[in-house]
């Protein structure tokens, strides 16, 4: 992180060698490699009356407060101590939801389970995996700040610098305060793992699906009741579209606090029979049409070249794009139309 601190304030040279942050980003989020250690687990605590296993309330206390006052939630230059992320959305889904077991189905065998993961970091440790109805799944949404949607939303071939900003820097964000929950709770004596940043962790071409990782951030925070997917293939959220998501897997039983839509397209007005597709208008390469959705191949390939002109521009080794979750009626919450309660009268 000390690159990146010291970059803060002025632009890096050479951006393509010197944003050492940056690559080891990407290659992470590719390869599952250069993460710090795993904490350990601390044997010698059990949780009990005197230190109360953390519930509901706190896991949302805890996201809330860190995106609220976490130094690193702040751009860089020139938008230096701008926050990145507003406040977010929490939710639950315990360990032993039958929905795991259908993403191994519709995304692939590939996809963790919760146990599976927490297998791996209790064998680790050496302690015996717990029991998957002992385990819990937190995901959460950090909505984009209102200046990046405007800025993204006026571009219309490459990703806005804030945007560009908030894709790496909000990333190393999220990682960070997820490594931090994870720590304390490893500390208090509770397996805790956050699938990402572990060398398990690797994205590639998978047959049915395309580029796919195996622990999906979206599909969590879906399976939580937070959202549901919108024809761009992004999660629509209460705070809609233009978020982060992260997630990570608790030894805690935790009660889910919001219920998920059956259909996984339930708040996106195409599928929903309205007009809209302000999404595929948006798309400078054509990857979204009503015939066949989202082509994922086309949507890779156009952010893939995005690194060159945030390299050049913005002096990130960083890839982006999210013109179609910007300037469109899902960007900042539901649409209208599709909100409980909401007028089929209604403008989106
Ligand atoms: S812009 Fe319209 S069609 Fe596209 S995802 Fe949002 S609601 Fe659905
Ligand atoms: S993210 Fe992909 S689908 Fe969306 S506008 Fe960019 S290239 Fe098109």
């Amino acid at each position: 992180m000390g690159n990146r601190t010291r970059m803060k304030e002025r632009y890096r040279r050479l951006s393509f060698l010197s944003d050492i942050e940056g690559m080891k980003n990407a290659i992470g989020e590719m390869r599952g490699m250069f993460f710090p250690g795993q904490p350990e687990l601390n044997s010698n605590v059990r949780p009990d009356a005197q230190i109360p296993v953390p519930d509901e309330e706190w896991f949302i206390r805890t996201i809330t407060d860190k995106i609220a006052g976490h130094p690193e939630n702040a751009m860089e230059y020139p938008f230096y101590n701008e926050p990145i992320f507003e406040k977010p959305l929490v939710g639950f889904v315990r360990g032993d939801d039958p929905i795991f077991d259908q993403f191994k189905e519709i995304i692939g065998p590939h996809h963790f389970t919760p146990w599976e993961i927490m297998k791996w970091q209790a064998e680790n440790n050496g302690v015996t995996p717990p029991d998957p109805k002992d385990l819990s799944v937190v995901s959460f949404v950090m909505p984009i700040t209102r200046n990046t949607k405007n800025d993204n939303a006026l571009q219309t071939d490459w990703p806005a610098e804030r945007w560009a900003q908030t894709r790496l820097l909000g990333e190393i964000f999220s990682q960070r305060i997820v490594r931090e929950i994870v720590a304390d709770l490893m500390e208090r004596g509770i397996l805790a793992i956050s699938p990402d940043v572990t060398p398990m962790f690797n994205k590639k071409r998978y047959p049915k699906v395309g580029w796919a990782s195996p622990w999906s951030h979206r599909h969590i925070a879906y399976a939580a009741g937070l959202g549901t997917f919108g024809m761009q293939d992004f999660l629509i959220t209460e705070k809609g579209c233009a978020h982060r998501l992260g997630s990570f897997v608790v030894n805690v039983q935790l009660a889910p606090n919001r219920t998920r839509p059956d259909d996984i397209h339930a708040y996106c007005l195409h599928y929903q029979g309205r007009k809209c597709l302000q999404c595929a208008m948006r798309c400078p390469v054509d990857a979204i049409t009503a015939e066949h959705a989202h082509d994922k191949e086309a949507c890779y390939q156009k952010v893939a070249r995005s690194l060159k002109y945030c390299n050049k521009n913005y002096h990130l080794f960083i890839y982006g794009c999210g013109l179609c979750a910007t300037g469109v009626p899902c960007e900042s919450g539901i649409p209208k139309p599709l909100q409980a309660g909401g007028d089929k009268n209604d403008k989106p």
